[in-house]
Formats: C-alpha cells, sequence, structure tokens
C-alpha cells in the first residue's frame, strides 16, 4: 500500500486510515528533506530508500515518472518483438496492430495513472518508442497516420481520466476512496501552494478538453457519469481536437503534401483496407512507400535521365516504361471510358499520378464499386514497375 504523508509519523497516519503497516514490507520515501533520524515500526527499523516499486510500479523521491516510463516502454519493446518473431510481417499492418493494441498496450501502460507531471522528454520517450514499432509493423519507415494508431500521450491522458471515474464510483468507505476525496478538497481549499500530482494533473487535462464542468458537479451533488457513459463523453471531447491537431501538423510538414492529397478522399488506413480486400500485401506496401515518399528529383533508375519528380517522370514520361503506359492505357478505356482517360491525361501529370496511386475521386460518381477496384488493380500493377 502506498500512503503519502507529510509530517505525521506512520504510526499516526495508520490510527487515522485506520490500518497497519507491515515493517518487513514497508519502506520510507522521504521526498522533500532527508530524515532526520531513524523509523521503527514495533521492533524493526524501517529503511529510507529513495525508490521502491509498488505492485510494479517504479516510485522514485524526486517524483520523476522517467525512470518508470523508459523502463514500461523497454518492457513494450519486448512485448511486440516477442509477438513480432513470430512472423508478422507477412500479416497486414491493421492485424499487427490490432494484437499491438490488445497486448503491448497494456504492458506499456500499466500505472500510468500515477505518471504525473510528464515533462517534454517523457513525452519523447513515448513517441519514439511508438515510433519505432509504427515503422516495424509497416515494414517501410512510414508515418502513424497510415495506422489510425493512438497517441500514446493522449492514451495515458485518457487511462487517467478513466482512473477518476473509477475513483469516483467506488465505495464512500473505502480507503482509497477517502484519500481521494480528502486529496481533492485539500486540493481546491489550498490555492496559494503550487500543486502536483494526480489531482493537478486531472484537473489539467479536465480543463483542456472542457470537461472540469463534471468534476465540479461530482463535488457538489455527488454524481458521476458512468464508466460507460465518461468512456464516450471523453472520447468525443478529446478525438476531434487530437484529429484537428494531427491534421495541422501534418499539414504544416512539406513531406505530408502528397500523403495529405492522396488519403483527403479516403481513409489514411486506405491502403492497408485495400490490402485486407485483395490480399495483395506486397504491392500494397509498395504503393504506400509510393505515397509516404515526398517528390525527389534525381536520376530515374529505370532510364538514367535526371528529372524534378522521379515518380511523376515514371508514371507519365519515363521511355522504359512506354508498352506498360499503353497497355494501362487501353485497360483503363476499356474500364471506364475513351474520354475520362483522355480528360485525366490531359488535366496534369500530378492528376494522373494520383488517380493511379488510388485517389479515384473523380471515378467515384462514374463507376460501380466494383470497377472502381479494378481501375485501383490496373494502376497499382502499372505502379509495381516504378522504381524510387
Ligand atoms: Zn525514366
Amino acid at each position: 500500500m502506498v500512503v503519502t504523508f507529510s509530517y505525521d509519523h506512520p504510526l499516526t497516519t495508520s490510527v487515522r486510515w485506520r490500518f497497519e503497516f507491515d515493517p518487513l514490507k514497508s519502506v520510507i520515501l522521504c521526498y522533500k528533506n532527508e530524515l532526520e533520524h531513524v523509523f521503527n515500526l514495533r521492533d524493526n527499523d524501517v529503511n529510507n530508500l529513495t525508490e521502491a516499486r509498488h505492485l510494479g510500479i517504479l516510485r522514485k523521491v524526486d517524483l520523476s515518472p522517467s525512470s518508470d516510463i523508459q523502463l514500461s516502454c523497454r518492457k513494450g519493446l519486448n512485448a511486440y518483438f516477442g509477438i513480432a518473431d513470430t512472423g508478422t510481417c507477412l500479416l497486414n499492418p491493421l492485424t499487427v496492430c490490432s494484437l499491438y493494441n490488445k497486448i503491448v498496450i497494456p504492458t506499456v501502460l500499466y500505472g500510468c495513472g500515477l505518471w504525473n507531471g510528464l515533462k517534454m522528454k517523457d513525452i519523447t520517450s513515448l513517441e519514439t518508442f511508438q515510433h519505432l514499432i509504427v515503422k516495424h509493423i509497416q515494414g517501410l519507415p512510414m508515418c502513424e497516420s497510415m495506422i489510425n494508431i493512438e497517441r500514446l500521450p493522449i492514451l495515458v491522458k485518457k487511462r487517467k481520466l478513466m482512473f477518476l471515474c473509477k475513483l469516483c464510483e467506488m465505495k464512500a468507505e473505502s480507503l482509497t476512496k477517502q484519500i481521494f476525496i480528502y486529496r481533492l478538497y485539500q486540493f481546491f481549499g489550498d490555492t496559494f501552494r503550487k500543486q502536483y500530482g494526480f489531482i493537478q494533473d486531472v484537473i489539467n487535462i479536465l480543463s483542456k478538453y472542457s470537461l472540469l464542468k463534471f468534476l465540479t458537479n461530482y463535488m457538489f451533488t455527488g454524481t458521476f457519469p458512468t464508466k460507460f457513459q465518461w468512456k464516450n463523453i471523453v472520447s468525443s471531447a478529446v478525438n476531434p481536437i487530437e484529429r484537428l491537431q494531427k491534421e495541422e501538423r501534418m499539414r504544416r510538414d512539406n513531406d505530408f503534401v502528397k500523403f495529405l492529397r492522396l488519403s483527403e478522399n479516403n481513409n489514411y488506413d486506405f491502403l492497408w483496407q485495400y490490402a485486407k480486400i485483395s490480399g495483395i500485401l506486397l504491392t500494397a506496401k509498395h504503393i504506400a512507400k509510393l505515397w509516404t515518399t515526398p517528390p525527389t528529383s534525381g536520376n530515374c533508375k529505370l532510364c538514367g535521365h535526371f528529372v524534378l519528380d522521379i515518380l511523376n517522370h515514371q508514371i507519365c514520361m519515363c521511355t522504359e516504361l512506354q508498352s506498360q503506359r499503353l497497355s494501362l492505357s487501353n485497360r483503363l478505356t476499356e474500364l471506364t471510358s475513351f474520354n475520362f482517360v483522355y480528360t485525366t491525361v490531359s488535366k496534369s501529370e500530378e492528376s494522373f499520378s494520383d488517380l493511379l496511386l488510388g485517389n479515384i475521386e473523380d471515378l467515384c460518381d462514374n463507376l460501380i464499386p466494383e470497377h472502381r477496384l479494378e481501375v485501383l488493380n490496373e494502376g497499382f500493377s502499372f505502379l509495381k514497375y516504378c522504381k524510387l
């Protein structure tokens, strides 16, 4: 059991909260000044340490969650590569992602309700861990956006909010509940002192997502949404804001211009969904690389000429792909119409490239779903010849 107290002797605290300390299982973590004297419980000295593990969670006297976060990320990597070694490279990234969510995330986020006062370096540790996993899941250095995965720092916030709901739902006679209520009213009663810890963190999160009214209402009326209701309230408050911020971050980054253009009429995980339907994962991975590689100038790997945009050149101009381009054009004309192909090609190199890469907005009005899939298949088959 973890009990925090300020100046009282542990025995005074134990009398107040009506429980007994086991001297052999207890340690003292002194969070402020050095202890001047030795504490005893019955006839035993109690060790004075700088860190201790409680229910698998590391508590340190500097109150920093950094070591615990790094340890959790290492455990997460072990858990992930334990699964990955069983051959996940042959699976659709969406399937591996679901395994990651079910097996790895609970390992990494165990006890994250107590990660208070996260600093930038802690957030970076969590982001770096997830970037590494996502790259491995997709088999290429691609962005997280393609598998619609939630950022770990956001999951930590959501878990803290769910932990708050759990505390509010506890019975009044439970010790944890009594400590929570005591600390909650102490927080609002002492507004002059800078405060740290779970209550401060949770209030910051509630304020950010305009949810503070639920806690103040609880303090006045004792009622809080049920777990199910709260989960929905939290998702509806957090998800749109995070989605907006994610899109803004991508819009500010030139590397994402092509990716955003291609995915604006599809879902971000469009290519992995396509791989699920068509069963051709390798092609989807190749197209995903083309989607996420920003336009690059250089020498074409097929004809050797220097060009400003290698992919657009290979799709529209490269002499080495002339016969493949001709048969693609014939096949597309059969599936759609001469007019459609002619109009798309004459618009710009970019619009023809986008069509082959899967931005099928123009097709949606003219074609039935089966034909759209056939056009996609034809485009993707041609793109197999492109080399960046
Ligand atoms: Zn070329």
